[in-house]
């Protein structure tokens, strides 16, 4: 049957987020570990039992790339959730410790992603509306799987704050109102795969700055490779300036800010970004990929079948023996197993 509050024991935490906290749990009843999400949810008792309900959807959920759902509560102002634990943790948190997910193994973070999406969409009929890297999270038996998706509609209007500025993965078509379907969620994915390709969320203003080599204000024009030309200086001068006049939302995790509005604005009217890099050729099969998920016009964008029929994930040789060697080998792993 599925898991009470009071079965959970708080071992560690794992992470905050957009109006949740998420801690390693040990369950008694179980006798395993498990992940608990509490969601802070500000609603009357009816509108909370009405969530409660829409979240047992979950319950319908089994497939090998999605989080693996155990039951849900009310534990006072929040809803409390548990999840199967995801024991290399989230991709953002893995890219931060461990710098850039090397390509190939991005490769298998596509293919997982795609597979998700259309379990959820083709089994029922559900659209996750937020991929983004922290919600993307590998484990050491090298598998990847998507979780918060959007089950429940009550909970999506009930959570104290929707908008904290990571609403960043959002495609043109979303920004100017149109309603999602499964190619917003493409797009989400192409920008998800270029920031773990390269280490760094791809609309900040600095490009590719690794932290060692920031040298200070640098005056010097460097131009940014995923930006068309003839936008880039004035550009990266707004920029400046807008950086030095607000203090805008960070970005990437790396102390580079853009106010949310002047993303937004960024996504909707420049050229979408692309997977390369001054430091590093990626191959021609993966720069096709993620150009196909960020067709800005949404009837171009491929589909997620056609995106999995495509030469990157085809023709991959990554073993799921291979994913589970680099789990293991990530340094945020080791420490915590040690
Ligand atoms: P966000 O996804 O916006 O970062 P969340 O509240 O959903 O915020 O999650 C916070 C963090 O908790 C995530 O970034 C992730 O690293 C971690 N996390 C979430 N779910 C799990 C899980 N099932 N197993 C392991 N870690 C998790
Ligand atoms: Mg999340």
């Amino acid at each position: 049957d599925l898991v009470k509050d009071e079965d959970l024991s708080i071992l560690e935490d794992l992470g905050a987020g957009n109006g949740g906290t998420v801690t390693k749990v040990w369950n008694k009843k179980r006798g395993c570990v498990m992940a608990r999400k509490l969601i802070l949810v500000d609603a009357k008792p009816s509108v909370r039992k009405q969530i409660l309900r829409e979240l047992q959807i979950m319950n319908d959920c089994s497939s090998p790339y999605i989080v693996e759902y155990y039951g849900c509560f009310s534990v006072d102002v929040h809803v409390g959730i548990a999840l199967e634990l995801m024991d290399a943790g989230s991709l953002d948190h893995i890219y931060r410790h461990n710098g850039p997910v090397p390509i190939d193994i991005v490769g298998k973070v596509a293919e997982a992603v795609l597979h998700g999406l259309l379990y959820l969409y083709d089994v029922h009929r559900i659209i996750h509306r937020d991929i983004k890297p922290s919600n993307i999270l590998a484990n050491t038996q090298g598998q990847i799987k998507i979780c918060d998706f959007g089950v429940s509609g009550e909970l999506i209007n009930s959570i104290a704050n929707t908008f904290v500025g990571t609403s960043t993965y959002m495609s043109p078509e979303r920004i100017q109102g149109a309603p999602y379907t499964i190619k917003s969620d493409v797009w989400s994915l192409g920008i998800s795969l270029i920031e773990l390709a390269l280490g760094r969320f791809p609309f900040s203003d600095s490009p590719e700055a690794d932290p060692e080599e920031d040298d200070e204000e640098e005056e010097e024009y460097d131009p940014d490779p995923t930006l068309p030309l003839n936008t880039q200086r004035p550009k990266l001068d707004a920029l400046k300036h807008e950086r030095r006049k607000s203090k805008g939302v960070s970005l990437g995790g790396g102390g580079h800010t853009m106010s949310i509005l002047d993303l937004l604005q960024h996504i909707v009217n420049e050229p979408a970004p692309r997977l390369v890099s001054k430091r590093k050729t990626f191959p021609s099969e993966a720069v096709t990929f993620v150009e196909n998920c960020l067709y800005k016009d949404p009837a171009e964008r491929k589909s997620p079948q056609e995106l999995l029929a495509s030469d990157w994930i085809v023709k991959s040789k990554v073993t799921q023996e291979d994913l589970r060697a680099w789990a293991l080998s990530l340094s945020s792993v080791n420490k915590e197993n040690k």
